[in-house]
């Protein structure tokens, strides 16, 4: 008579795995911008220089960052990455975005 266990699937690992890519999943289309938590929905990709990388945003915070990118090179002739600390001195160096 064998001993050998029955091997089941394991729910933890499974459900926690399931956790992982639907809350991805949901981060994802949401906004990610940096500045605070917000839950709007991703409405343009920015595709920001290296390293940082691509960030979905909502229309408000992209609306937000060209107002403040603007407002920043007209103050100071650079936009600087609250991120990687690199100055831009146009919009198009510091990020370019895409509807999505
Ligand atoms: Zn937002
Ligand atoms: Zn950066």
């Amino acid at each position: 008579m064998s001993m050998t266990p029955a091997i089941e699937p394991d729910e933890t690992i499974t459900s926690a795995f399931e956790d992982v890519v639907s809350g991805w999943d949901a981060s994802f289309l949401r906004c990610q911008t940096t500045q605070i938590e917000c839950r709007n929905p991703a409405t343009w990709m920015a595709v920001l220089h290296k390293p940082c990388g691509h960030k979905p945003i909502c229309a408000v915070h992209y609306n937000l960052w060209l107002a403040k990118a603007v407002l920043s090179i007209a103050d100071y002739g650079y936009v600087g990455c609250p991120d990687c600390y690199q100055d831009f001195a146009t919009i198009d160096q510091a990020a370019q975005f895409h509807p999505l």
